[in-house]
């Protein structure tokens, strides 16, 4: 058997990815022509990455820097003298005939990442490599009835082509390695939008199984997965069909499959009679890719604490929970903001901020548009002084709610003020907590009578008639006291 040992419950599944990202250039990577989504077809174009002859390409120095960014936060070791190839095939989207990529000598090397696999288990997925390369242009199938049409704008866009070792046991530890690598390239490299259904992120998929006699089948390459569920569904899929032809006996070809996701089943694409000879040869018209090391170091340096060590941090100096601590690494910001909030405060404060970030913010920011942060709602200070008087007991969860809410939204600035303006603060008055329990008792005679009889579970249903009556403001402490001191009194 070859590969990685063990199971998982993966039953020796094995699973590679390949990802393509684009990066956030402002123009290509070999020319000045503008590298962002869309224009007007066949705008975006010049003599070099039409391929004319006589053009030269010139380096884009930043999709350099964002390509070892990217290699770096993937704790790659990058080759201070990579070398460009040609890569040769034939295809209407392709109007030099090759692509400049990284073959021989790709941009870097040997990296890993840190996945949160769904049983809260962490574990490392190698990366092979790491190369830069130039985009295709794009087929039009819906412009032109029955025809058609091709798209150079994208033709010579910046992209990294990422390889994993063949280490993911699961589809669903595939999908993790995604959301994980997404995250680190969005919005910690911050060198890509990662945007599937604009083509700016796109995955390919090796997969193999071992069969009932323990030989390892062929591996087989997926194709034309628009989105992270349709990778793990497509990955499924394949795996079930690889297991049952080789329970029936059968052999698995060596082939690239293509996902239909209508249909929800891979189909066969090309098999290896199909396969192209791309004749890698070293691109002529660029030297090597000198990088000083003193450069790298400066660019790894340069980058933020990495989720998954952010991640640690935040549950071993907060106390939060492996769930929490992960809600507030999803963005480096957000964990700036969560700390700022907490302070030096303890574990339960720490607790109480993520719930908000977790919960109200949360809230709204859903309904805003996209690049809208936690602090641009709200400030920190503010946020901690809500979860003060929550804490205090002066709020209730509700009248926290409602007190964020009004600061969020902009009717009000001052934490304190909204507290006294709105009447939020808890009721902890007995009398006037004596008065709502009296008249919750009085008016439902026969829960009290069954309460009285031993119905416990009528405790609930009493605090939530208090509740009423006090608009959310009891504390609920005291009012579940004089409760209980109130149906004492009454005879079963
Ligand atoms: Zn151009
Ligand atoms: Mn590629």
């Amino acid at each position: 058997m070859t590969g990685p040992a063990g199971g998982e419950g993966g039953a020796g599944t094995v699973i590679g990815l390949e990802v393509h990202v684009q990066l956030r250039t402002a123009t290509k990577l070999f020319c000045r022509c503008r590298a962002a989504y869309g224009g007007e077809p066949g705008t975006r174009v010049c003599p070099v990455c039409l391929g004319l002859p006589g053009a030269l390409p010139v380096p884009n120095q930043e999709a350099v820097r964002l390509a070892v960014r990217a290699a770096a936060a993937l704790a790659c070791e990058v080759d201070p003298r990579s070398r460009f190839d040609r890569k040769n095939y034939f295809y209407p989207d392709l109007p030099k005939g090759y692509q400049i990529t990284q073959y021989h000598r790709p941009l870097a090397t040997d990296g890993e990442l840190e996945v949160r696999l769904e049983e809260g288990e962490r574990r490392r997925v190698g990366i092979r490599r790491l190369h830069l390369e130039e985009d295709a242009g794009r087929l039009v199938h819906d412009r032109y009835p029955d025809r058609t049409a091709v798209d150079l704008n994208r033709a010579g866009v910046p992209l990294v082509e990422i390889v994993t070792r063949p280490e993911l046991r699961s589809p669903a530890a595939a999908r993790a390695f995604l959301d994980r690598l997404t995250q680190v390239l969005e919005h910690y490299a911050a060198v890509s939008d990662c945007n599937m259904e604009e083509g700016s992120l796109r995955v390919d998929a090796n997969l193999s199984v071992v069969g009932p006699s323990g030989d390892r089948a062929a591996r087989t390459e997926v194709k034309n997965m628009n989105s992270f569920r349709h990778v793990e569904r497509a990955l499924a899929h394949e795996r079930d069909r690889q297991r049952s032809v080789l329970a029936d006996g059968g052999r698995v070809e060596r082939e690239t499959r293509r996902w239909d996701a209508e249909a929800g089943r891979t189909r066969p694409m090309r098999g290896k009679a199909g396969e192209v000879d791309y004749r890698y040869f070293p691109e002529p018209d660029l030297p090597p890719l000198s990088l000083e090391p003193a450069r790298v170091e400066a660019i790894r340096e340069g980058l933020p604490e990495l989720p998954h060590r952010l991640e640690r941090r935040l549950a071993e100096e907060h106390g939060l929970s492996p769930y929490d601590a992960a809600r507030m690494a999803a963005r480096p910001d957000r964990a700036a903001y969560f700390e700022a909030a907490v302070g030096d405060r303890d574990e339960a404060f720490a607790k109480q901020v993520a719930n908000f970030v977790t919960g109200k913010l949360a809230e709204a920011l859903n309904r805003r548009p996209e690049g809208v942060a936690e602090a641009d709602l709200l400030g920190p200070g503010r946020l901690a002084r809500v979860a003060e008087l929550r804490r205090d007991g002066t709020l209730s969860s509700t009248t926290a709610d409602r007190a964020l809410e009004a600061l969020i939204e902009g009717e009000a600035d001052d934490p304190d003020r909204v507290v006294e303006e709105r009447g939020l603060a808890q009721v902890r008055d007995r009398d006037r907590l004596r008065a709502w329990v009296e008249e919750a008792v009085d008016s439902h005679p026969e829960e009290a009578a069954r309460y009285a009889a031993g119905e416990e579970k009528l405790m609930g249903f009493f605090m939530g008639r208090v509740m009423r009556r006090a608009g959310g403001k009891a504390d609920p402490e005291k009012a579940r006291e004089l409760l209980r001191e109130r149906l004492s009194e009454v005879e079963p």
